[in-house]
């Protein structure tokens, strides 16, 4: 009899939760349709012809219990391209709606992430596991179910780059190629392209979603809608809910204020790293807080509230940085909308809407004040500060990365001879050397006075307002243009680039002095180079 073969992944606990507890799918065939009456349909993952390990995430598949040994074997490849489900996974694809870019869109659902199931680690804790990317499901729609290279890349750096600096997301254990070639016109204007076909392994506590919620409301499937929201409460906001309190009317607009509170401290996080999410869509915003479904996301480099980084919203500017806030509210509306018929008043959802409204705002002025360094958040001096440093910003071109994280070298107790030296620290931030007027300089000089003075008034000695600020200001995130040079490398087959940012994005907050050239600012040409300014849906 020759020997069983152990498999290292079969070693991963599943506990199938979601499909265990929900209504599924009857309909087994994967065909696009209209699913009624069921949070999923099962449907396995397409196999493929030659999957190849891109990169893995150590500190994502430490969660899981998993070894480097385990993430380099054949089997690891062959589970996470889609080739063989471990045992205990029962793949499915869930179904959602949404509102995209305003107007409601109907039912979306999975159309390319293939549940895997839910590994319990060690400690208890639940993890998701799910393909983005390894084929066509009952949600398709007029889509094909694949992914990119240059997509999935973005995606599994930005993940682990945003745990890393402390802004709850999901996370993303690996990234493979298929070996299959995927067609994209990447900026829908006629020019399709072979590209290499990839897949990324997420993570997360639950993927379910606003519009997870919106679809069955929008349907009036009262049954179902009040099955998922019993569900989430007790499993997913098992730690927030103590299990022997019985779920009503009043326990849900509760839990809806938890969903404000969440959602607020996540947009306060984009705000503070300078993300813009790109695609704030309802059926892209998760109920658990996190930031989920990187597309065409991207990172101020030059601080501009106006920008956007997605093509497909370039006129309107809805998902532009400074709007982030107002979206997040309009999003959670609609899922108060979705929510009001097992809630039956209206009072608790709007009270529980402005709660929101001031967790941002109290969240927003503490992250301002630590940016700044400031013991704490005080009304009389910062707001005008931070106002006139928000307008400093704009007025030259001023990288915010590098301008947040130089302002900790300004001495708060020195005597500047002059302007010059004064601002000396803060020159590397910026872009065009010809705006720097005497003018400019002076605003800039008078703005840093000021700063020192609420700083001396303060107290706080140097070396602990240097830490504080050092631990809020990161000297290294995922800048558009070093994704796209780790692309432009792993397209030509090596993937050294990737896994040497994955590396550096480890530690977002250290100096890392041989690593500083991933602090410089956007070089030249990377201003209107697609994929560095530019990105569309098409991925
Ligand atoms: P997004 O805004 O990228 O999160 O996607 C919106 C909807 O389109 C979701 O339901 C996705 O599953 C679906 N979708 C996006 N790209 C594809 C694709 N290539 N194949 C199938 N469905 C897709
Ligand atoms: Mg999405």
């Amino acid at each position: 009899m020759p020997a069983k073969t152990t498999h290292p992944l079969d070693k991963l606990t599943f506990d199938n939760r979601f499909v265990r507890e929900l209504p599924g799918d009857p309909e087994t065939d994967n065909y696009r349709r209209q699913v009624y009456a069921a949070c999923y349909s099962y449907v396995t993952p397409t196999p493929v012809s030659q999957p190849r390990l891109v990169a893995y995430s150590r500190a994502a598949a430490a969660s899981l219990g998993l070894s480097d040994a385990d993430c380099l074997s054949e089997d690891f490849v062959q589970i996470f391209a889609g080739n063989r489900l471990a045992e205990g996974m029962m793949p499915y694809a869930t179904c959602y709606g949404g509102h995209q870019f305003g107007y409601w869109a109907g039912q979306l659902g999975d159309g390319r992430a293939i549940n895997l199931g839910e590994v319990v680690n060690g400690q208890g804790q639940r993890w998701a596991l799910q393909l983005k990317g390894a084929g066509l499901t009952p949600y398709s729609r007029s889509a094909d179910g694949l992914a990119v290279l240059r997509s999935s890349v973005r995606e599994f750096l930005c993940s682990e780059a945003m745990f890393h600096l402390g802004v709850p997301t999901t996370r993303a254990l690996s990234l493979v190629l298929t070996g299959e070639s995927v067609i994209r016109d990447m900026f829908y204007n006629g020019n399709p392209q072979v590209e290499q076909g990839a897949i990324v392994c997420r993570m997360a506590p639950s993927f379910t979603r606003f519009g997870s919620f919106q679809l069955p409301a929008s349907r009036d499937d009262l049954g179902l809608l009040k099955a998922l929201l019993d569900y989430t409460i007790r499993t997913d906001f098992a730690d927030w809910l103590d299990p022997s309190v019985e779920l009503s009317p009043s326990v849900y607009a509760q839990w809806f204020a938890e969903v404000c509170r969440r959602t607020a401290t996540l947009i306060v996080h984009w705000q503070r790293v300078g993300f813009v999410h790109g695609v704030m869509n309802t059926d892209n915003m998760s109920i658990l807080g996190l930031t989920i479904d990187y597309g065409p996301y991207g990172w101020l480099e030059n601080y501009d509230p106006d920008w956007t980084p997605n093509t497909t919203d370039a006129r309107e500017r809805r998902y532009r940085f400074g709007n982030q806030p107002q979206i997040a509210f309009w999003n959670l509306s609609q899922l108060a909308n979705a929510l009001y018929p097992l809630i039956k008043q209206a009072e608790p959802l709007k009270q529980a809407l402005d709660g929101y409204s001031q967790a941002f705002t109290v969240g927003w002025q503490t992250m301002m004040a630590d940016k700044l360094g400031f013991a704490a958040y005080q009304a009389d001096t910062d707001d005008d500060l931070f106002a006139d440093l928000s307008s400093l910003l704009q007025s030259v071109e001023t990288d915010m990365t590098i301008f947040y994280r130089k302002l900790a070298l300004i001495e708060t107790y020195r005597q500047y001879p002059d302007d010059n030296t004064l601002t000396a620290p803060l020159q590397d931030a910026f872009y065009v050397p010809e705006q720097l007027t005497a003018e400019y300089q002076k605003r800039l000089g008078d703005w840093l006075q000021r700063y020192r003075r609420r700083l001396q008034a303060d107290g706080l000695p140097e070396q602990q307002r240097r830490q504080k600020m050092n631990a809020v200001n990161p000297k290294y995130v995922l800048r558009n243009y070093l994704a796209q040079l780790a692309i432009d490398k792993a397209e030509q087959g090596d993937f050294s680039g990737v896994n040497e940012l994955l590396q550096v994005l480890r530690h977002p907050y250290d100096e890392q002095p041989d690593k500083a050239a991933f602090a410089a600012k956007r070089p030249d040409w990377a201003r209107s180079r697609a994929g560095c300014s530019m990105l569309s849906c098409s991925s």
